[in-house]
């Protein structure tokens, strides 16, 4: 089994701040991880290599050479594998622009039974790329896996988390899945990889928009719809007051209030 999982490098920190000038991330000082969900993605595949032998674990990502430190940790959790996609061309990508750029990896690797993913990258926070990869490959797709009941042959059989309780979905391989944290626990590095990923320096492949078959023109922000106008944190809102005494006391003090600030 071919198995493949989209991996994101992103800052360390669920508040990212934005330059008030710019708009755009403030990067400096933050450290960089593994994106949380694809972790569990990871884990995910990796757990289904432990269980099938012979099957082999691709992760590849779009992002600056940097990302290539966080594809090492990929190694030495157990993937096989790991590709690097970066290029001047790729920069300023919006989702849409990424989802084309991973596609194209995803091609010149090949087949594939399972892509996974990650729901949500904890920086843009869109949680569209994995949809949009599967879209652009042809491929069915099933969002927020929280359980992989059965794999069997042509299918795999999972658990959909909702908002209050889970959806039960059989679907055709190959497929995308993503992932989200309550699929696993994922697993430390190895030492033993850790050292195997430091002295084999090459394992992480990197190509460019050549190398996948792209025109420039085709990736990055020349290939990208969206058009941000703005980025700011929203300023704190003013305190929150609560109301005390009966129903029908609590119930005139709030008309009283909305009509005071013109709401009635
Ligand atoms: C106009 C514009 C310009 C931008 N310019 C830049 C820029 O120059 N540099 C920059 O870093 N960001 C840039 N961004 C942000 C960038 O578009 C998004 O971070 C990126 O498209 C992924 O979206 P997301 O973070 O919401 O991922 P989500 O859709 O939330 O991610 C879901 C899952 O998809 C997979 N995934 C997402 N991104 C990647 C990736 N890069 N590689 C592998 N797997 C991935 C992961 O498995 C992840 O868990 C820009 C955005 C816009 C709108």
């Amino acid at each position: 089994m071919k198995i493949i999982v989209c991996a994101k490098q992103v800052p360390d920190t669920n508040e990212v701040k934005i330059d008030p000038v710019k708009g755009t991330l403030i990067r400096d000082g933050v450290p960089s991880i593994l994106n949380p969900d694809d972790a569990n993605a990871l884990e995910a595949a990796l757990t289904m290599k432990d269980s099938y032998p012979g099957t082999t674990v691709s992760v590849i990502s779009m992002g600056p050479p940097q990302a290539s430190i966080m594809l090492y940790e990929c190694l030495a959790m157990g993937a096989d594998q790991a590709y690097l996609l970066s290029s001047p061309a790729f920069g300023g990508a919006d989702t849409c622009a990424t989802s084309t750029t991973i596609a194209a990896g995803i091609r010149k690797l090949g087949g594939f039974d399972i892509i996974f993913a990650g729901r949500q990258a904890i920086d843009g926070d869109t949680a569209q790329v994995g949809p949009q990869v599967a879209q652009r490959l042809g491929i069915p797709v099933v969002t927020y896996v929280s359980k992989v009941r059965e794999l069997g042959d042509g299918y795999i059989i999972v658990e959909r988390q909702l908002e209050d309780g889970y959806e039960v979905i059989k679907v055709k391989t190959p497929c995308m899945l993503t992932a989200v944290k309550e699929l696993n626990e994922p697993r430390y590095m190895n030492v033993g990889r850790i050292i195997d990923a430091c002295e084999k320096k090459e394992s992480v492949t990197v190509w460019n928009e050549n190398d996948i078959g792209l025109r420039p023109e085709s990736c990055g922000l020349k290939a990208s719809p969206t058009q941000v106008l703005r980025s700011f944190t929203p300023a704190p809102k003013g305190k929150g007051e609560m109301l005390t005494g009966t129903v029908t006391e609590m119930s005139s003090a709030l008309v009283q209030k909305l009509r005071e600030k013109h709401v009635l």
